[in-house]
């Protein structure tokens, strides 16, 4: 709990690896007994309160941290399922606890008195203030049982879900015919039975690249299926009941859907702000989506040699029709890619892009530490003119068994300038062992953007370092990231972290930047889709998530499949994203607006070092809109965003 400065910190964070579930347990058990005496002093303290509560408050942030950041990570990349369980336990004890420290009328009463000294503190005083009266402090001891009830609730639901796609243990079988079109490399780890068949599992390293190049439509359809299908009628039932809590949650503080109650401390104020941002983006993405369809459906007749109107395009057609059109119009096969862009040189490459315009340097640690996994390694991150270490970085970077799905970065131990402390977070990605697509190098690049915005943060309160910043700002600094991959002059970086690694040949990369604007009407009208679906799930009337779902993607072009299940998958509304999920067409306009400054030089140390300073350095203790002005020296607008929509 002690607050004061310390030291600059000269070695990596090293991660604490528990050695079984109930080391777990004890910690956890620990964090509560420290947490509840730091909560009792703070209640009892009778000095008039100033800034040191403030201050005492992120140390209790802090301690957290210590112990359910590691967790955090743990329950997503850890082997072993005895210690997910016990990480997932411990996060429910937290919560239970962290639900009633939010109502401790004392504390709050206390906090409310401080006079904050500078805009910093106002906005952590003021965000603290927040938490303690969306956590009910405020309402009648009845209702704050309720409340806490609900959050229980709430936790144990989301965890559920989550464990149901992660665990998933679905595998299908194919024959090598059925498998025609499929890049070997894709197969290559994949098991076979006495008969060669391939089993495959639902990885998205290994999904994607069967439904863009499997040339039998019953292949693509199985699998299609069964990828939307992942977490089943179990997870539609739990999504039906993590909506019906979050509006009763909603309700007990007069709001009149969970929208607008989380709403309130977003960017966009209220439900009725990002509806009208959402009917503002449909226009200009609606006929784009149409034309798009049109050149896939006219492929297709093409490819089978059938009229035009005796073609309909199925929903496992997209993809790989896509595929069919880059490669004949633009000549593009995103499989082509991989053998430049091997996955260890990769990773090396992001990172030189940040060295290049941060001023920084991404290295392994000179202590090798013992992580989760083998595969899991260490990186150091320091400062090219101080030297000083900034952060450290641990990277897993290929797909198993029971690990997280996507790709994401654990944000899990924020920087505080007020203790001397530095960041931690984590790269949790899954990378084909034979390389990466273009594509996939852009999302490893705006994954390992989320890291710099954790590491390169320099916030006082831990409570608002990095990427602890509004919800619908919190994709721009990475979004601004991904057109990097296009840009010849930075792919030139590739060459120096890889010098045996043969360079991309510049037709390729033009073609791909000419085809990299097609298909963009499909994809905007299903970010579209999916932040519509989950404001109307989290709005005013009550809904069946199927039944939604059903309906509204029933008014898309291509229609419901009957059967599939997206929202069943769907893990970011079951979790944090929640009435959040328009944040990331949201924080688009933000970052195509961030972009124009990189206009004349995407490596320029100059207005990279500017960035950093500005944007990424002030993590959430400055309003978002107060980053943009002074990086941009302007208020920002939306002028850029269209202008690439009409593209
Ligand atoms: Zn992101």
């Amino acid at each position: 709990m002690d607050a004061a400065p310390a030291a600059s910190v000269t070695t990596p964070y090293a991660f604490p690896v528990p050695r079984n579930a109930s080391a777990i347990a004890a910690q956890c058990k620990t964090l509560l007994a420290e947490l509840r005496q730091g909560e009792a002093q703070l209640a009892q303290d009778s000095t008039p309160p100033g800034t040191d509560l403030l201050a005492a408050l992120d140390a209790m942030t802090r301690r957290t941290e210590d112990t359910m950041g590691p967790l955090g990570v743990l329950v997503a990349v850890s082997p072993s399922k005895a210690i997910r369980d016990a990480a997932d336990a411990c996060d429910r004890d937290y919560q239970t606890y962290s639900s009633r420290f939010w109502q401790n009328a004392a504390v709050y009463a206390r906090v409310k008195q401080v006079q904050p000294a500078d805009d910093i503190e106002r906005r952590y005083w003021r965000d603290t203030l927040d938490t303690f009266e969306d956590a009910g402090v405020a309402l009648a001891p009845a209702q704050q049982q309720r409340v806490r009830e609900l959050n229980d609730e709430l936790t144990a639901l989301t965890q559920a879900f989550e464990r149901r796609v992660r665990e998933d243990r679905t595998r299908l079988w194919f024959t090598s015919g059925e498998l025609a079109g499929v890049p070997t490399g894709v197969l290559k780890a994949a098991r076979r039975d006495a008969r060669g068949r391939y089993r495959l599992g639902l990885q998205e390293a290994t999904v994607f690249p069967v439904l863009e190049n499997a040339t039998q439509p019953a292949t693509r359809e199985r699998l299609w299926r069964a990828y939307l299908s992942l977490g089943g009628n179990a997870n539609l039932d739990t999504l039906a009941a993590l909506t019906q809590r979050r509006r009763e949650l909603a309700q007990l503080f007069g709001q009149a859907s969970y929208a607008d109650f989380v709403l309130r401390h977003r960017m966009a104020h209220s439900e009725a702000d990002v509806q009208a941002f959402l009917a503002a983006v449909k226009d200009a993405v609606r006929a784009r989506e149409l034309a798009d369809l049109e050149v896939l459906r006219a492929e297709k007749a093409r490819q089978l040699n059938q009229p035009l109107d005796q073609t309909v395009l199925a929903r496992w057609d997209t993809a790989f029709y896509s595929e069919r059109v880059r490669r004949a119009t633009y000549a593009v096969d995103q499989e082509q890619f991989r053998r430049y862009f091997p996955a260890e040189a990769s990773l090396r490459f992001v990172f030189r892009v940040a060295e290049r315009l941060f001023g920084i340097t991404v290295e392994p640690a000179a202590a090798p530490q013992t992580l989760w996994h083998p595969e899991a390694r260490t990186y150091t991150v320091t400062d090219n003119d101080t030297k000083a270490l900034l952060g450290t970085l641990f990277v897993d970077l290929y797909p198993r068994d029971y690990k997280f799905n996507h790709a994401a970065l654990w944000s899990f131990r924020n920087v505080s300038t007020l203790a001397g402390r530095q960041p931690a977070a984590a790269l949790i990605v899954n990378v084909s062992r034979q390389g990466l697509t273009l594509d996939e190098l852009e999302t490893l690049l705006h994954e390992f953007g989320h890291g710099l915005h954790a590491l390169l943060s320099k916030t006082r309160y831990a409570g608002q370092g990095g990427t602890n910043v509004q919800l619908d700002f919190v994709e721009a600094p990475s979004q601004m990231l991904e057109d990097w991959v296009y840009d010849p002059h930075v792919l030139a970086l590739f060459a120096e972290v890889c010098p045996t690694c043969e360079p991309v040949p510049k037709p390729l990369l033009a073609q791909a930047r000419a085809a990299r604007d097609f298909g963009k009407g499909m994809q905007f009208s299903r970010q579209h889709l999916y932040a519509s679906y989950d404001l109307a799930l989290h709005g005013r009337e009550p809904a069946d998530p199927l039944m939604l779902w059903a309906q509204m993607e029933g008014a898309t072009p291509l229609g419901h499949v009957p059967g599939s299940m997206f929202p069943a998958g769907f893990e970011h509304i079951a979790g944090g994203y929640a009435a959040g999920y328009y944040g990331y067409l949201w924080s688009l306009v933000l970052a195509e607006d961030l972009r124009t400054a990189f206009v004349a030089d995407r490596l320029s140390p100059t207005v990279g070092r500017r960035y950093r300073d500005t944007v990424l350095e002030n993590g959430g203790q400055l309003a978002p809109g107060e980053l943009l002005q002074r990086f941009l020296g302007r208020p920002t607008d939306s002028q850029a965003f269209f202008k690439a929509l009409a593209r």
